[in-house]
Parts: structure tokens; C-alpha cells; sequence
């Protein structure tokens, strides 16, 4: 019955010529594809660094959606996972590497960009690159977006970068570059980011806030860009996340074990395959990886231009009104993820659609039941306050008449 279960897709192998609409669609049908399980053994030993392949994960729909689409719109905020133990967000994390788009990057060690050169002229960049600028050399190169984990025990001297030790060994002082400036149009995954500490996590928010942070060790200090996809994990046994960080994601997973037995021998099955032989397992994968790392760049290509019709837009904060949520990132994280979707779609022009399928992700615990209460009762107090100011004055005013 498991195997029916799986192979009521065709497999995507047997239809050359496929065609998917959407990312949603290439999760639906890659989830179902069946996989050869009959692998002759590698010569080679396990290569414990291979990523396992983002589409070779069984179910959890939801959470590889709000990965893609994070990849696709870097506005959307960063992606939460929320779940115990053992549920594969860090291998679903991990596993995107395999689908990262290209970037144009500064070439250069100051990060100078020809955008600089257009707002603030030749000035606004190093000697070295006005020099390139100037013979019509390029100041950037193309490479893939990279994923750079934040380990558990980082200090705050790793995450923002701190003197160099081993210039210092020579006599000279310089600045080495921080974890946060590593990340600048790459992804920071922070697994367990609820037991960070917190000048950690409020070096990452005001970082991501402004899209750099300055760094000063006695005579010395410099600025770097740290523009980054933020994604998170946590599991809410092991403690609660500050809202201040919460706030910041943009869109929430909560990442489930896999309900059907079905799924979670598919699952087991296909770990162990891939613990034998990583290899093969992602061969297995590679065209509709390839595909999707395709699907990710045109959306991002498409995005600039796709448009949020106003009686849209009015009905994404009519429904973020009627949540009652106040923070303003809600917009943000709805909008800008269903833009998204829209452009994984291939359209240019944000839908119902759109915004019913990103809003689960984009709003989910944002209402707190703290500032309910909190507002309520200082809407009490105000009311209170109105009633005996009233009756106060007016008292005073009768009295004053006689
Ligand atoms: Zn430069």
C-alpha cells in the first residue's frame, strides 16, 4: 500500500518534455516520485558533507515553501522553523544548498559596487576599483549565494568580526571579517536561535535591521555590509525566542513529525539510502534539482516586476487588521512572499491566490496574547479615566454655577 501511496505520480524521469507551473507544483510532484531503492554499493566511503537532496525530502510542504520562496524574494525576511527534535530542519536547511541561484558580487575585498559609482561617483569606491570602472572592467563577478551556518558556540568576536591574531603575531593591527559580514547576500542559518545569547542576537537584528554594522577595536573600525537571508530554527521545548526576534522572520513553520506511517518509512527509507549511498541518491535528484535551481532564477529575475493590485493589497491588511496584529513587518511578509509566488508562477501580477496560500506562513504567531491583554486593559484605564474626569469637571462646574 506504501509503495502505491508513492507511485501514483508518474515519475518525472518518464516525461521528458515536463513542465511545472509552479513551485508548489514541483514540491507536489517530486514528494511523490519513487526512487530506485536497488543500489549497487559505492566504492567509496560516506561523504558525511554532501547535502541531501532538497527534493528527496518526504512531506513537509509547508516548510519547503517557505524555504523556496526565501530564496526567490530575499525582502520576504528570513524563514523561522519551529519544531522538536528530529524533524529535519536543519537537513531541509542544509539541503537547499543544492538549489542556491547565482549573484552578482562585488569583486573586491571593500565590497564597492558599480550602483555605488552611479548614486556617488568615483569617489564612492576604492582607487582600485574607479581605476576598473574607468577601462570598463567589471567590479563584480557571478557566483552562487552561499549558505554560512552560525555554529552553537560563536562568540560575539566571531559573529561581528573582531582584530586579526595573526596579523597582530606580525605587529600590524587589522580587522577581520565577521560572521555577519561573511553572510552579506548569502543565508545565516542559525540553528536553536532561542539560546543564543543575547548580544549575539541583538548584534544579528541590528545587522539585518540595517543592512550593515560597524565594527571599532581601538584606532581602528570599519563597516561592513551584512544584507542576509535570515533562517532560524528552534525547538519550543528548549525555551521561548524573544519577540523582538520573532518579529523578524518573516514567515513561521511549524515543522511536525510526518503523520502517515507511510511517509515516515519513506523518510527512514530514504536516509538510509542516502547514509549508503549519497552519491546515487542525489543522481537520482539532479534534473529535478536542476530544475528547480532554474525555477528559483527566473522567479528572481521575474520578481522586480511583479505588481500587488491596490483592491489586493486592501485585502491582505484588512485581514492582517482583523488578526489584530500590529506589527508592520506583517505587510511586509505577506506582500512580499505572495510577490514571490507569483513570480515562481510566472506571472506578474500578485493574486487571491497568492496571498491565500503565503498568509498562514507570513502571519502565524504574530498576535500576542501579552498585548491583547495589555491593550485592553489600558483601553479600560481610559475609559475610566474619561468617566471621572467628567464627572470631576462637571461636578466643579455645578458648583461653580450656584
Ligand atoms: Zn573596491
Amino acid at each position: 500500500m506504501a509503495e502505491q501511496e508513492f507511485n501514483k505520480r508518474p515519475s518525472p524521469d518518464e516525461q521528458p518534455s515536463m513542465r511545472v507551473n509552479s513551485l508548489r507544483e514541483l514540491i507536489d510532484l517530486v514528494s511523490g516520485k519513487s526512487i530506485d531503492k536497488n543500489l549497487p554499493e559505492e566504492e567509496s566511503g560516506i561523504a558525511e558533507s554532501l547535502p541531501f537532496p532538497f527534493l528527496g525530502i518526504v512531506g513537509q510542504p509547508e516548510m519547503k515553501l517557505a524555504l523556496l520562496l526565501s530564496l526567490v524574494n530575499p525582502l520576504i525576511g528570513g524563514v523561522l522553523l519551529i519544531g522538536p527534535r528530529g524533524t529535519g530542519k536543519t537537513t531541509a536547511v542544509r539541503s537547499l544548498m543544492g538549489l542556491l541561484p547565482e549573484i552578482e558580487r562585488s569583486a573586491c575585498f571593500y565590497g564597492c559596487l558599480p550602483e555605488d559609482i552611479e548614486s556617488g561617483g568615483l569617489s564612492a569606491v576604492c582607487p582600485d576599483c574607479a581605476r576598473k570602472y574607468g577601462q570598463g572592467e567589471p567590479l563584480t563577478l557571478s557566483s552562487a549565494v552561499r549558505l554560512v551556518e552560525l555554529p552553537l558556540n560563536a562568540r560575539l568576536e566571531d559573529v561581528i568580526g573582531g582584530l586579526d591574531e595573526r596579523a597582530q603575531l606580525h605587529e600590524r593591527m587589522r580587522l577581520r571579517r565577521g560572521i555577519l559580514a561573511h553572510s552579506d547576500r548569502n543565508i545565516l542559518y542559525v540553528d536553536e536561535v532561542n539560546l543564543l545569547d543575547d548580544a549575539i542576537v541583538n548584534a544579528i537584528l541590528d545587522a539585518a535591521a540595517q543592512g550593515t554594522y560597524t565594527v571599532r577595536r581601538g584606532p581602528l573600525s570599519a563597516t561592513y555590509n551584512a544584507r542576509f537571508i535570515l533562517i532560524g530554527s528552534m525547538n519550543p521545548e528548549e525555551g521561548d525566542l524573544r519577540s523582538q526576534i520573532m518579529d523578524r522572520f518573516g514567515l513561521r513553520v511549524i515543522v511536525r513529525g510526518l503523520a502517515e506511517p507511510a511517509e515516515r518509512k519513506e523518510a527512514y527509507d530514504r536516509s538510509h539510502l542516502f547514509r549508503a549511498h549519497p552519491r546515487q541518491v542525489i543522481a537520482q535528484y539532479a534534473s529535478e534539482m536542476d530544475l528547480t535551481r532554474h525555477e528559483i532564477q527566473a522567479a528572481r529575475k521575474l520578481l522586480p516586476h511583479v505588481e500587488l493590485p491596490s483592491e489586493i493589497a486592501a485585502m491582505g491588511i484588512r485581514l492582517i487588521q482583523e488578526l489584530q496584529i500590529d506589527s508592520l513587518r506583517a505587510e511586509i511578509a505577506l506582500f512580499e512572499s505572495a510577490r514571490a509566488y507569483a513570480a515562481a508562477d510566472g506571472r506578474t501580477r500578485v493574486e487571491l491566490k497568492d496571498i491565500e496560500a503565503t498568509a498562514p506562513l507570513a502571519l502565524r504567531m504574530r498576535r500576542s496574547a501579552y498585548l491583547e491583554g495589555y491593550f485592553k486593559e489600558r483601553a479600560q484605564e481610559d475609559e475610566t479615566l474619561k468617566t471621572t474626569i467628567n464627572q470631576v469637571t462637571q461636578k466643579h462646574d455645578r458648583r461653580s454655577e450656584t
